[in-house]
């Protein structure tokens, strides 16, 4: 067995005392993870290129399902526990997962196929044989199928193979000297591509040892840095920020911590700042579930003179801007985000259609996402193709008429949408949450961009509203904010 599925035995043949993972107080060591997947690969009942769906906030059976399924040559559904039955159905349907393993306080009604409920868990387990099991899975056979979070559109599967997790894994370790005796604290979601892609499998191949958490709580990290001796953490910037507004900041013995892995956003420069007093320097990246995900990477080297920016592709990937006329685009000229490499996925999950569409023949995967480079190459993430407004003709950014907004001083958040207008097809619209206390009115603030902005760009439309829908990660979302204000 060449993939994934196998590592809790390489490991625990390399280090079987060592702990793989800790979760609420208690420690599973390398040989007990080895053990605990034969057993339950052995009882699961599923085959090669069955789908098995998880359900549950981080744990150690979401671990063992997720190796299990491995050494079994099946694939892996991780399900976001903040979905609607509803939502979840569809996955499970789409993913025609034969299995579903419940984690505590989910009962799985509503939704199809077999369910092994959290208290047959371990029965299922100790049902199970603890001899070694060896099928002969490859390196391209898929390994996990991702759901993405949707914030475009209906859900699609990526699928991912043991090829494309194991060169993000040697992509990390190029850049992030990870140690063997690393203690990784997970409390981003494992449902997601980065926590259990740069934190939980780099983590096992070092054979350090993973502290799992349900959920992100401030006062819990911080407990968690000082008592485990935590050495690396991954997370989205509101996280971080959250822990550095946090009273127990300015005490907290943060000493232990080596590496403080960030994605999903741009870091701020204040962020940045705040961290930097206490000796601390963010590795931040930028990717996407259907490239395993690192494709930029931001060392911590270049973390102030190249903040904003996403930095430059990984070592074994590349990245291209492509501007609308199909070709690369100058330093400083926006162009759409293209990929290549061996992180990048085969395509989505019975979506033939869309998966050429994202996918060319030779290999490049079109991301959505719109970037800039600089003269150094370090590629700047501003805006997502499908909110790019198209006005007479001329594209505009939203990114940057945002920028522009903010620096009004009455502005606290904002955001700019496309709304359809008879003229020109579509003119912006921005759509602005005010400072607490602060008093402007529509035209004074659209009046500061005059001279910021070229006209064709200034929002023919201003609106002031109580706040921004965000998702789960922080992520501002457009397509409610055009569905909620975009006629
Ligand atoms: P869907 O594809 O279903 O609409 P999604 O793209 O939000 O959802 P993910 O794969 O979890 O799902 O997120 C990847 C996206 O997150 C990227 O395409 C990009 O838009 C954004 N992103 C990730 N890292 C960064 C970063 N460092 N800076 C800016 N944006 C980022
Ligand atoms: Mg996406």
């Amino acid at each position: 067995n060449q993939g994934l599925g196998s590592w809790p035995a390489r490991r625990a043949r390399m280090t079987p005392d060592r702990v793989a993972l800790t979760c609420r107080g208690r420690d599973h060591t390398y040989r007990e993870l080895r053990e605990r997947t034969y057993r339950l690969a052995s009882a699961l009942g599923v085959g090669r290129g069955d789908r098995v769906a998880y359900l549950g906030p981080n744990h150690p059976a979401l671990v063992e399902t997720f190796f299990a399924a491995g050494l079994r040559g099946a694939v892996f559904v991780p399900l976001n526990t903040r979905l609607t039955t509803p939502e979840l159905r569809f996955i499970l349907e789409d993913a025609d997962a034969s299995v579903l393993v419940l984690g505590e306080g989910r009962d799985g009604e509503g939704l199809p196929g077999r369910h092994i409920g959290a208290a047959e868990y371990e029965d299922l387990l100790a049902s199970g044989s603890p001899d070694a099991i060896d099928e002969p899975v490859g390196q391209d056979d898929v390994c996990l199928i991702m759901y993405t979070s949707g914030t475009t559109g209906r859900p699609k599967g990526a699928m991912l193979t043991h090829a494309n997790l194991i060169w993000n894994t040697v992509n990390l370790l190029v850049d992030v000297p990870l140690a063997h005796d690393e203690v990784t604290l997970i409390s981003a979601p494992l449902f997601h591509i980065a926590a259990l892609a740069q934190t939980l499998i780099p983590t096992v191949l070092k054979g350090g040892r993973a502290v799992l958490e349900p959920s992100f709580d401030v006062e819990r990290t911080f407990d968690l840095i000082e008592a485990e001796r935590v050495t690396v953490m991954f997370g989205v910037p509101s996280m971080f920020s959250f822990l550095a507004q946090s009273p127990r900041w300015a005490k907290a013995d943060l000493s232990s911590l080596r590496h403080l892995l960030c994605g999903g956003a741009p870091v701020p420069l204040p962020l940045i700042r705040t961290y930097q007093e206490r000796g601390l320097t963010f590795l931040q990246g930028y990717g996407m579930t259907e490239t395993a995900p690192g494709a930029l990477f931001l060392g911590a080297e270049h973390s102030v003179d190249k903040a904003g920016t996403a930095g430059v592709p990984c070592f074994f990937s590349d990245v291209r801007l492509v501007t609308p006329e199909g070709v690369d685009a100058a330093p400083g000229e926006p162009g759409e985000v293209y990929v290549q490499g061996p992180n990048v996925m085969p395509g989505y999950w019975r979506r033939p259609e869309e998966s050429a569409k994202v996918l060319s023949a030779d290999g490049w995967f079109r991301s959505g996402d719109v970037g800039v480079a600089d003269e150094d190459g370090y590629v700047r993430i501003s805006d997502r193709l499908n909110d790019v407004i198209i006005s007479g003709g001329e594209n505009i950014y939203p990114a940057e008429v945002e920028n522009a907004l903010y620096s009004h001083p009455a502005v606290a958040e904002c955001a700019v949408i496309g709304v359809a207008d008879d003229r020109w097809g579509e003119v912006g619209k921005a759509l602005v949450v005010l400072r607490p206390g602060a008093t402007a009115e529509a035209e004074e603030v659209l009046k500061h961009l005059d001279g910021r902005l070229a006209r064709f760009k200034i929002p023919k439309y201003l609106q002031f509203v109580p706040e921004l829908p965000k998702n789960a990660a922080g992520k501002l979302l457009k397509s409610p904010l055009r569905k909620l204000y975009g006629s």
